[in-house]
């Protein structure tokens, strides 16, 4: 199959360039999927070059191409390299492009030179919370074992102070499903108005999760209609970042017409390792090993290019075994013109293969949301007892 694609059949088709600054992490979540986490090791300022220039060369981004810092603690890098790293790749990007920034951190080292940096570059700010204490302290912990809540929120505090736009990023787990009103009266309560939900996956080296429960599934649907309602009934309202998606989906003008998503589609989303080494499709298989895949790297930079990647033994791999997944998806879901196919790397997770297709992931993240988000709106069209223009003559009459 790799034999259709082409460099020119690829130009726009990047959305997303994953960079990981560092593979350290100040912290140890117990549901952390990423390696090397004790690892110090800075990316060079030219692989950052580098990495802008093999999208560019090949004109592969997208129209809403956005370089995103993460995988690692990205705040452990000081302001200084990232001025250095944001301008050697701006001094390779077409001209007159400029080039959208967004970091996910969890929050534990914002202060006021961070705050700095972050409205002097417009950098978008993604913060790991995952709710109140009791939640958030339960899995995100240091690693002597205690709770990072308090830092996490002092970090947050700051942003709001310093009036830097930020959302939330929370890991939601079977604890998280019981407690639907005690998750979104802390959001309410801190004024955090922008979230968004990700489950606790099975991915890479963590092999278990709390959703793997009976009945959790039901639970999180439920878990889920009351966060819509409690979203929309907030004053200001708290924007649900599954939710909007799932709008703009709908109201796209090629809903129907999609084959992939920007995780199973080549290139959709490139990662580029501490080290520099290539990676595309789900983030989450970078750094991690497979006995059919190895360490899932297509290609190395400097130097890799797209026509290499095509033909290397790595992509040559996993290019099928993801498109039979996604046909197979495409063939056999209801859900598939909402999810597109699916995570590779939580098929590969769960199933053992690219080439399979349901996994707990897609249950709750793209069918229990849809089910959630389509009932609430069902739930808020207005019932006509008569027709609705004669309805509205009502309103005229005296
Ligand atoms: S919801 Fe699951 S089964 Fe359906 S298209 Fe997505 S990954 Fe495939």
């Amino acid at each position: 199959m790799a034999e259709f694609l082409n460099p020119t059949a690829l130009r726009g088709v990047t959305r997303l360039l994953v960079m990981q600054p560092t593979a350290f992490c100040n912290i140890d979540c117990d549901y952390c999927y990423l390696p090397n986490r004790t690892d110090r090791t800075t990316m060079p300022v030219e692989t950052a070059r580098e990495a802008a220039r093999f999208i560019f060369d090949a004109s592969l981004n997208a129209p809403d191409f956005t370089v995103v810092w993460h995988a690692g603690e990205p705040l452990v890098v000081q302001p200084q390299w990232y001025r250095l790293a944001m301008a050697a790749m701006q001094e390779v990007a077409p001209q007159g492009l400029g080039l959208p920034h967004a970091i996910q951190t969890n929050g534990m080292l914002i202060d006021e030179e961070w705050c700095d940096f972050f409205l002097e570059t417009g950098m978008r700010v993604g913060v790991s919370l995952d709710g109140p204490a009791r939640l958030h302290n339960a899995r995100r912990k240091t690693r002597s074992g205690q709770g990072t809540h308090g830092r996490v929120m002092r970090g947050i505090e700051q942003l709001q102070r310093r009036g830097v736009p930020f959302h939330v990023i929370s890991v939601v787990g079977r604890p998280t499903l019981e407690a639907a009103d005690e998750f979104m009266d802390f959001f309410q309560s801190h004024g955090i108005s922008n979230i968004g939900l990700n489950i606790e996956e099975i991915e890479g080296p963590v092999h278990t999760s709390t959703l793997e429960a009976d009945g959790s599934q039901q639970a999180f649907q439920t878990f889920f209609a009351r966060v819509i309602e409690r979203a929309s009934q907030a004053m200001p309202v708290i924007r649900l970042r599954e939710r909007e998606d799932l709008l703009a989906c709908l109201e796209s003008p090629g809903f129907g017409t999609f084959g992939h998503n920007s995780q199973n589609v080549p290139f959709g989303i490139v990662t580029v390792s501490v080290r520099g080494e290539l990676f595309t499709f789900s983030p989450e298989l970078a750094g991690t090993t497979h006995e059919r895949f190895g360490d899932f790297g297509v290609g190395q930079l400097p130097g890799a290019s797209v026509d290499q990647i095509l033909v290397s033994p790595a992509f040559r791999a996993m290019w099928p075994e993801i498109e039979a997944g996604v046909k197979l998806c495409r063939e056999s879901c209801l859900y598939f013109d909402i999810c597109l196919g699916g995570a590779p790397s939580n098929k590969l997770a769960e199933n053992g293969s690219f080439n399979s297709t349901e996994t707990m992931h897609c249950r709750m993240s793209h069918q229990a949301v849809a089910d959630a988000v389509l009932a609430d709106l069902e739930g808020r069209m207005p019932r006509f007892e008569r027709a609705p223009a004669t309805a509205a003559l009502d309103k005229i009459s005296p």
